[in-house]
C-alpha cells in the first residue's frame, strides 16, 4: 500500500511543477492557489482555509505533510469556488483545479489512520521527551515510553514534519490528562479551521471586502456555538441564531453555506453586526498586536448602543434591573468570545512570524554529532 501522506506531497509537488495540467473538465493550475494566497493576504482574512505563504512557497519545507494536506484540502476547493462565485476574475475557470483538489482529498482522507503519521507522531513525542538528545538509546527509549504511557500520553509538537490530521489517540493516557484540564475554558481552536488573519499592515476599512465579510460571518458561527454552551437564557439564545440565511446578507453567507456540512450555526444578523463592529475596531487599532477587551467592548457599545440588534424587544425591559440588561450582556458576551478567539490567533501569527526561517533545523544531526 502506498503511503497516503507521501502521495499527497507528490501530488502537490506535481501540481506546482507541471501546471497547467489539462484534464477532461479543463485546466488544473497551481496559480489558483497562488491567487488564493494573494487575495487572502491582501484582505487580511482567510476564507476558512489554511493557505499561507508557507504553502505557496514550500520549497524549504517540502517534507511537511501538513502543508501538502492543507493545500490539497476540501477547504481550499471550497475557497476557490467561493471566490469564483463572488466574481473575483482571477478565479474564473478554477473548476478543474477545485475538482482535482477535492479528489485528492477524498482519496486520501480515509487512509489517514493507516498511514505512518501516527507512528511518526509517537516518535516525535519520544524525541521531544529526550531533551536535547533526539537519538535516544534503547534504555532511554524504554524509560520515555513508559513515562508517556503512565503520565502524559502522546501529545506531539506541532512543528514536526507530520501534524495530526485527526483525533486519533495514540496512547490512551492522553484522555486522562485532558480530563484533568478545565473543559469549559477550552476553546476548540476554531481558528485552526477558520483562520482569520490580521495582516502586518493595518488599514481602515469602512466597508470590508466580500472575502472578509464572508470570513466574519463564518467566525460568528463559531462565536455563537461557544456562547450557546454556557448561556442559560432562552430568549437570548434564540436571538443569536437564525433559522436560515437572511436574504439581505446573502453574499456574505456564501462561505458559511458552502462550508456548512450540517454542523455550523447560522449566526443572526445581530451577532454578525456586533462581530463586524469589533473587527473594525481591531483593524483600526492593531497592527498585528493584541487589543485589550475593554477597549473593544467600549467601542462596540458606543457604536451599537441600545439599538436592538438582537431583536430582543420587550425582553430588554424585562431584564432591565440591576446593573445590566440582557441586551448589553449579550453584546459583551459576543465581543468577549470573539476577542478571545481573535487574540489567540493574533498571538499564534506573531509566533509564526518569529519562527519563520527557522523551520526544519537542517543541521540538527550534524550539531548533535559534532565532536564525536
Ligand atoms: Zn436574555
Amino acid at each position: 500500500m502506498m503511503d497516503a501522506c507521501h502521495m499527497l506531497k507528490l501530488a502537490r509537488n506535481m501540481l506546482q511543477a507541471y501546471s497547467p495540467i489539462t484534464s477532461s473538465t479543463g485546466q488544473i493550475n497551481w496559480t489558483f492557489i497562488v491567487h488564493l494566497n494573494d487575495v487572502q493576504v491582501k484582505d487580511g482574512l482567510h476564507a476558512a482555509n489554511k493557505i499561507t505563504d508557507k504553502h505557496v512557497r514550500f520549497d524549504s519545507q517540502k517534507m511537511k505533510v501538513s502543508l501538502a494536506a492543507q493545500t490539497l484540502s476540501h477547504s481550499v476547493a471550497v475557497a476557490l469556488c467561493t471566490l469564483r462565485d463572488l466574481g473575483y476574475s482571477q478565479f474564473k475557470h478554477c473548476e478543474a483545479t477545485a475538482e482535482f483538489i477535492e479528489l485528492r482529498f477524498q482519496r486520501y482522507i480515509c487512509t489517514y489512520r493507516f498511514s505512518q503519521d501516527n507512528l511518526e507522531l509517537l516518535f516525535n513525542s519520544i524525541r521531544a521527551s529526550g531533551g536535547w538528545n533526539n537519538n535516544p538509546t534503547a534504555g532511554q527509549f524504554q524509560g520515555i515510553f513508559r513515562r508517556l504511557m503512565v503520565r502524559c500520553g502522546v501529545s506531539p509538537s506541532t512543528s514536526g514534519n507530520v501534524a495530526p490530521q485527526d483525533e486519533t489517540v495514540s496512547l490512551s493516557a492522553v484522555e486522562m490528562s485532558s480530563l484533568a484540564g478545565d473543559e469549559s475554558e477550552e476553546l476548540p481552536s476554531p481558528f485552526t479551521n477558520v483562520s482569520a488573519l490580521v495582516c502586518d499592515h493595518s488599514y481602515l476599512p469602512t466597508r470590508f471586502g466580500s472575502l472578509v465579510d464572508n470570513a466574519l460571518v463564518y467566525i460568528s458561527g463559531f462565536v455563537v456555538r461557544q456562547i450557546l454552551r454556557k448561556l442559560p437564557c432562552g430568549v437570548c439564545r434564540a436571538s443569536l441564531v437564525a433559522d436560515a440565511v437572511p436574504g439581505s446578507f446573502d453574499q456574505n453567507y456564501h462561505l458559511l453555506t458552502l462550508k456548512n456540512n450540517g454542523g455550523l450555526m447560522i449566526p443572526s444578523e445581530g451577532t454578525v453586526k456586533v462581530v463586524r463592529s469589533a473587527e473594525r475596531f481591531i483593524r483600526q487599532s492593531s497592527s498585528g498586536k493584541a487589543v485589550r477587551l475593554p477597549l473593544i467592548s467600549q467601542f462596540v457599545r458606543a457604536e451599537i448602543g441600545s439599538e436592538d440588534v438582537f431583536f430582543l424587544k420587550e425582553h430588554i425591559q424585562e431584564t432591565q434591573f440591576g446593573i445590566d440588561n440582557h441586551h448589553f450582556s449579550l453584546l459583551s458576551l459576543v465581543v468577549s468570545v470573539f476577542h478571545k478567539l481573535r487574540m489567540h490567533h493574533i498571538a499564534k501569527l506573531n509566533t509564526l512570524r518569529l519562527q519563520s526561517g527557522n523551520s526544519r533545523k537542517k543541521l540538527c544531526k550534524a550539531v548533535l554529532f559534532k565532536g564525536f
